[in-house]
């Protein structure tokens, strides 16, 4: 899916400074671009575009990236300087992520070489400063990315925010297919569909469990066969109950069928809404997980959503994006750390070994005891999030963790398990946390960055905390009382 996007490069310029100046202008844009692309450092295309020197070509560029549906964003620079009057009816109309990459063609200033037509042609630190001006009174959401264009880091940073790009673009499509409804009296699960759709594009809708049944019903015998075979080939079977197994088969292929008919990238379910269903979706809904797809339980469809994007966003990586749920901790002094799990459903893209295919009962629910995937998940810097409904808006919370190998084998814990020790420290973090509002469920991602979520949630309008090692209760208080008035007057 990232190859399906490319970014556009336009640079700024104007005609002040004659056609040989506009003419090195576009060659140096055209190799930058190439030198960019042959790097490896960014996940998608990017295209050069224009050398903009008029009112018209930004409006022009702008109305095309709007309706290109491969385009996922602009990335502007500005070689010379670049009026940005002209950049006004241009940018008002953009609906695309943005990205002000302020850098400049040579890296060092030339000793002897430098005079003023030198300084005409090079002057980065003056053009990317009115442009920059333009979108602050625009207030525009945009990254802003400083750098020697060759330098490493600076196209690494250039890729993650791609892949935000992306997640918007994601995000504006994505639909959800719900089994069942929120959990009874659940508060944090719930939200307004309506206005997350007006916000983050998420089309929310729900089919009835009755027609999952229908469907697992019409799965043949050589469809479930030939899945049992790629979960031989993935996890170990350390079970002889095969039929269990393969009913987990048949409950994913069925709802794969269901919501790729739809166009589906995230669904959710309840164990409260299992009507005609022997078991609950286990391995089932963790093996989709493992194929891009975003679950969220207990009828939790925001952070079904969450999941499917952080996926795409994190495509081709491989620290692993998975639903987690805070459980319980381990509050020894010397070893404080929180326990992450679900009654089933974690991602095995986590996990630091091959995952077990285990039969257990699951003691709520009233069905039958289901397969699941149980596993450690790996040792790692690693990021949660939550996304809740304010009322009135959304709130994005995204906090730092460190994964470690859990301390104790807890053998008899009978679900997938992920330990880790929240920032700024567990008691800590669990107080920034609670006055956040933060929910149960998560996005467990060793792959996206606080900083790729936070770009999010600017492009996205939505607001935006971070609990990180720097973070203290007083501060978090402090953010979240401005940031309620902040929102209040938007
Ligand atoms: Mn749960």
């Amino acid at each position: 899916m990232l190859k399906d996007y490319e970014f556009w490069f336009v640079v700024g310029s104007q005609f002040l400074y004659g056609p040989e100046v506009l003419e090195t202008v576009a060659k140096r844009a055209q190799e930058m671009t190439d030198k960019l692309n042959a790097s490896g450092n960014l996940p998608c295309k990017l295209v050069y575009k224009a050398t903009i020197k008029t009112n018209q070509e930004v409006t022009d560029v702008v109305r095309e990236a709007n309706y290109d549906t491969r385009c996922a964003g602009v990335i502007t620079w500005c070689h010379t300087f670049s009026p940005s009057k002209m950049w006004i009816n241009g940018f008002v109309d953009l609906q695309k992520p943005y990205c002000h990459f302020a850098t400049q063609y040579n890296r060092s200033i030339p000793n002897e070489e430098i005079d003023m037509d030198f300084m005409n042609l090079n002057q980065a630190a003056h053009g990317d400063r009115e442009h920059g001006f333009l979108a602050a009174r625009l207030r525009m959401p945009r990254k802003v990315i400083a750098g020697f264009w060759e330098d490493e880091d600076v196209q690494k940073r250039i890729g993650s925010w791609m892949r935000s790009a992306v997640g918007v673009m994601f995000s504006r499509s994505l639909k959800v297919m719900r089994f069942g409804d929120n959990m009874r009296e659940v508060a944090v699960t719930e939200g307004d569909k309506v206005e997350t759709q007006i916000k983050l594009g998420w089309q929310v809708n729900t089919w009835p469990v009755g027609k999952l049944v229908e469907e697992m019903n019409a799965v043949t015998d050589a469809e479930i066969e030939e899945l049992m075979a790629t979960y031989r080939a993935q996890y170990d079977f350390a079970t002889d109950d095969l039929e269990t197994v393969k009913y987990q088969a048949r409950e994913e292929i069925a709802m794969k069928k269901m919501m790729d008919a739809e166009g589906c990238r995230a669904f959710s379910n309840t164990f409260q809404d299992l009507y005609g269903m022997k078991q609950l979706p286990g391995l089932a809904s963790q093996h989709l997980m493992a194929q891009g797809y975003g679950y969220g339980g207990e009828g939790d469809w925001k952070v079904a959503a969450m999941t499917a994007i952080l996926k795409a966003m994190s495509e081709g990586q491989n620290g692993g994006t998975a639903f987690m749920e805070d459980y319980t901790y381990n509050l020894d002094p010397d070893a404080e750390y929180s326990l992450g799990a679900h009654m089933l459903e974690v991602c095995p893209s986590v996990a630091a070994g091959k995952p077990r295919i285990e039969v257990h009962p699951l003691g709520i629910g009233g069905r039958e005891a289901p397969a699941r995937l149980v596993f450690e998940g790996h040792a790692g810097k690693a990021i949660v999030v939550s996304l809740i409904d304010m009322g009135g808006r959304m709130r994005l919370i995204v906090q730092d963790i460190e994964a470690v190998k859990p301390i104790l084998p807890m053998p008899n814990l009978p679900v997938a398990r992920v330990m880790w020790k929240a920032m700024p420290d567990l008691t800590t973090g669990v107080e920034c946390w609670i006055a956040a509002g933060g929910a149960h469920h998560t996005v467990l991602s060793y792959d996206v960055t606080a900083e790729q979520m936070k770009d999010w949630a600017r492009m996205m309008d939505i607001e935006f905390v971070h609990i990180s090692k720097d973070s203290t209760p007083e501060k978090i208080e402090e953010q979240l009382f401005i940031n309620d008035l902040a929102w209040k007057l938007k």
